[in-house]
């Protein structure tokens, strides 16, 4: 096996295998976590295995309501097997409520119900700390073309349209969250990457209580244990 890429929180190797006729890669989900661009930096025990069975669950039940996602097997506890795939250059963000940089760069409060679901996209550019990219952006400088935008955009939206629903059902609000897309050889569109409280903001509906990074990034309390609670109301055990 080959490590093929080391990121903030997961591990890419090539083990050289297809699944029907399509390459495949194996990710492996570290216990690291990171904040501002990596600046900050902690982690915690069983922060990998967490995630990877959060992520399952969510991208298990996106399947049943007919989303293609790049998953073919869990290997343990940390890996997976996905379909190699040509990954868009763009993080996709979908937003329900304000919060984060939307809130502070536009002087907003946090948490104002939003008229409908925005969705945007962020050039994927550590160096230049992921910028928000305008669509006559991405069009003109050939970073996606029109067709692809619309399609992350339709995506996105059902995504969301599911999540929302999924995570209401436990007492949660979907304020925010982040996904990543790829294609296959055929240029077959698929959600990538990780669905887990890393790229999501969710609050309890209740006691408003943040269940997500942001406990990390802005020292709210033990993000191990937000973690934990936000995995066990969906059903997950560790
Ligand atoms: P980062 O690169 O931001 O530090 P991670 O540590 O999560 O993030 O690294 C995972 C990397 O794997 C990301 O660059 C992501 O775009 C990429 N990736 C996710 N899913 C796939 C896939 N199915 N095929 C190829 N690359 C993928
Ligand atoms: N997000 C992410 N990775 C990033 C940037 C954002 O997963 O590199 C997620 C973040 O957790 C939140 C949503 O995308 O759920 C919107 O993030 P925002 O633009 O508000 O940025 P932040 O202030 O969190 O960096």
């Amino acid at each position: 096996m080959k490590l093929i890429y080391e990121g903030k929180a997961k591990k890419i190797y090539d083990d050289f295998k297809t699944v029907k006729g399509q390459p495949t890669v194996i990710m492996e989900f570290k216990d690291s976590l990171t904040a501002f661009n990596a600046q900050k930096k902690g982690q915690f025990s069983q922060k990998g295995q967490l995630n990877l069975k959060f992520s399952q669950k969510v991208f298990e039940m996106l399947s049943e309501k007919g989303v293609a996602h790049h998953v073919v097997e869990v290997l343990d506890q940390n890996r997976i097997r996905v379909l190699k795939l040509k990954m868009l250059p763009v993080e996709v963000v979908v937003r329900n409520k304000t919060a984060g940089s939307l809130a502070q760069r536009l002087g907003f409060a946090e948490g104002i119900q939003l008229k409908k679901p925005l969705v945007e996209f962020y050039l994927k550019n550590d160096t230049l700390q992921d910028p928000l990219l305008t669509e006559n952006q991405i069009e003109t400088l050939e970073i996606m073309t029109f067709d692809e935008i619309k399609a992350a955009q339709v995506l996105a939206l059902k995504i969301n349209l599911e999540l929302l629903q999924f995570f209401n059902h436990v007492g949660v609000d979907l304020i925010d969250f982040k996904i990543e897309m790829g294609k296959d050889e055929s240029s077959k569109l698929y959600l990538a990457d990780e669905i887990t409280p890393d790229s999501c903001r969710l609050w309890d509906q209740k006691t408003q209580e943040k269940l997500d990074k942001d406990v990390f990034r802005r020292d709210l309390g033990d993000v191990g244990e937000a973690y934990k609670k936000i995995a066990q109301k969906i059903g997950i055990e560790i």
